[in-house]
């Protein structure tokens, strides 16, 4: 008889894969988001790939992950900041090492038209 192998979908790319080639995110009771690498961790959990895109994908839109892990409140940044360490371990999709480009967009100076007003 073949085995049954429990099929989850990656929140970032939205693929159905086996659990095991997935990470699991749980909501911890406290209301933090972690990345479970056992899967036996209490609470409601999500599946991501192992994979730099994903995680991006999905830290990039917090809500999605929130929505998946039906939590009420906004992901504590502390733990996006976790996660996103920890994304940047796992290799980018590319063959290629992609290095994250640093775009810094200057902030647009608003032109504030001093108009003098004298009493
Ligand atoms: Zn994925």
């Amino acid at each position: 008889m073949p085995k049954h192998i429990p099929q989850r979908t990656c929140i970032g790319c939205r693929t159905v894969q086996s659990k095991r080639e997935l990470l699991r995110i749980v909501r911890t009771p406290d209301g933090h988001v972690v990345a479970d690498p056992t899967g036996k961790k209490n609470g409601r959990g999500t599946y991501v790939h192992k994979t730099r895109e994903c995680f991006e994908n999905i830290l990039h839109a917090p809500g999605k992950l929130q929505h998946a892990l039906k939590l009420e409140t906004r992901i504590a940044p502390e733990d996006l900041n976790a996660l996103m360490e920890l994304a940047k371990t796992f290799p980018a999709t590319d063959a290629m090492e992609t290095e994250m480009k640093g775009t810094i967009i200057e902030p647009r100076r608003a032109h504030t038209q001093a108009t003098q007003q004298q009493k």
